[in-house]
């Protein structure tokens, strides 16, 4: 399954199958959810107008700069108002930039010069967590959730092997639109209340994060709901203090510096992580990959506690293995793989027609073990239809929770196609050819496809 997924970037690279960066929504648009009652979606409008509708409770979720917002409506306001203040804190303090290349640099490179050595140690981190990455899952592309991204930096750089969907509350140019040109999909988002599906993730990373968390306890929760059986959560470079009086020392210091600031309410979304965070029982198996940078800090503790100084907090690196659920039954799915069939303006598909439900489908089928999705197409529509098809354009991946789904725009030579109406091709279906124009209409499956072909077929009928 994985190498198939290695297969579509090969493929993606060729001149006719380029996917432009805005699909990124719909690579991942089967897993995203209300966040008020974990409804799917449906989308409209498209571009800058695009938004995100739940079929549920009805609520749209605006887009804007390509970046669904995913927040609780009620939640939104105050959010706002805390990111302008925090952008401003952070320009000022020399955290954030108005350089734009500043953020393509980091963590490697600080150009505002003002945090170099807290950049380095960043910057090691990463190299530590990638490391880690390569040993346990090898070539392996990963599913991975960079929660509470910040500007994106972990998000740009673990895209370019990995499929990567990174949230935070801040949408804005110093938070998740940092980055202008993005290889991975960026949702607004609290880590208390991920707009995800279930079983979906390989790996959550929260870089520099845990601590701006509500709930902290509620974002572990959250974090075991979305990753699969298996998956393993990352905590890392969150400040973690010994016990629970030490994190409230601590955050009476941050509150402090807030104060001095002239913006104590920012102090409301810090605060230290506790050790006992990570040992004592939850939904997660934590191991500590590394205690903390400073060979020497046992003795410098030592030293501050004989001084009367405050206890200094750790940053340590802890992955925690997502614990199973009793009767819990997840396994991977097959990949499947298709063609899109287009003549006289009409998409050929599949008709069904079931006592409880109709759907439409696209002629193709599941993917053979070591097939790519590109043979797998051609396969199926000699098998199934018996045509020669030339491939055009990739549609997908389509990330499911257990699966991946590939289309791909395809020609044919043959003036032998299947006439509308006509059965036998696959089990309780007909075939039906459905009028570009009017795809919004019908419940193609999947809708992330669906989603995607209406906005090409829009864009190709205006230009
Ligand atoms: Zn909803």
């Amino acid at each position: 399954m994985r190498a198939v997924a290695q297969a579509e970037e090969r493929f993606a690279q060729t001149p006719q199958g380029l996917t432009p960066p805005e699909n990124f929504l719909y690579r991942w648009f089967e897993l995203l959810r209300c966040p008020q009652c974990c409804g799917h979606f449906v989308v409209a409008g498209h571009g800058e107008g695009r938004a995100l509708r739940c079929v549920n409770c009805m609520t749209p979720f605006l887009t804007k700069h390509g970046i669904p917002q995913l927040l609780k409506p009620e939640r939104a306001p105050s959010i706002r108002e805390y990111c302008a203040k925090y952008d401003r804190l952070r320009l000022q303090e020399g955290w954030a930039s108005t350089d734009p290349e500043f953020y393509l640099q980091l963590p490697f490179h600080d150009r505002t010069g003002r945090h170099v050595s807290q950049w380095q140690l960043r910057a090691q981190s990463f190299r530590q967590l990638q490391k880690w990455i390569e040993k346990t899952h090898g070539l392996q592309r990963l599913r991975i959730l960079d929660a509470g991204a910040g500007s994106g930096w972990m998000s740009r750089l673990l895209a370019e092997t990995h499929h990567v969907l990174a949230t935070d509350v801040n949408g804005g140019a110093h938070g998740l639109n940092a980055h202008v040109q993005r290889r991975f999909l960026a949702v607004q988002a609290e880590l208390d209340c991920l707009p995800l599906a279930a079983n979906s993730f390989d790996l959550i990373i929260a870089n520099a994060s845990a601590h701006y968390a509500n709930d902290v306890q509620q974002f572990f929760a959250e974090a075991a709901r979305v990753l699969r059986p298996g998956g393993r959560l990352v905590v890392m470079d969150s400040p973690v203090y010994r016990d629970q009086a030490a994190v409230a020392a601590a955050h009476e210091r941050t509150r402090d510096y807030y104060a001095r600031n002239r913006v104590p309410e920012l102090a409301q979304n810090y605060g230290g992580l506790a050790r006992e965070l990570f040992i004592k029982p939850s939904a997660f198996d934590f191991t500590c990959l590394r205690r903390d940078f400073d060979n020497f800090s046992p003795i410098k503790k030592w030293l501050r506690e004989k001084l009367g100084k405050a206890s200094a907090a750790r940053f340590p690196i802890w992955i925690g293995a997502r614990l199973p659920v009793p009767n819990e039954d997840w396994h991977f799915g097959r990949p499947r793989a298709g063609a899109l069939l287009v003549r006289d303006n009409k998409l050929l598909t599949y008709f069904f027609n079931g006592n409880k439900q109709q759907y439409w489908r696209i002629p193709g089928g599941g993917i053979e073990e070591g097939e790519s999705p590109e043979h797998a197409a051609v396969r199926e529509l000699r098998e199934e239809l018996g045509l020669e098809i030339t491939l055009r354009h990739r549609f997908g991946p389509y990330l499911f929770a257990n699966k991946e789904h590939y289309y791909f725009l395809a020609e044919t030579n043959s003036a032998d196609l299947p006439q509308e109406n006509a059965s036998g091709f696959e089990e309780s279906c007909t075939v039906n050819w459905l009028p570009l124009a009017r795809l919004a209409e019908f419940e193609l499956y999947s809708s992330a496809l669906q989603w995607e072909l209406v906005e090409y077929f829009q864009k190709n009928s205006r230009a």
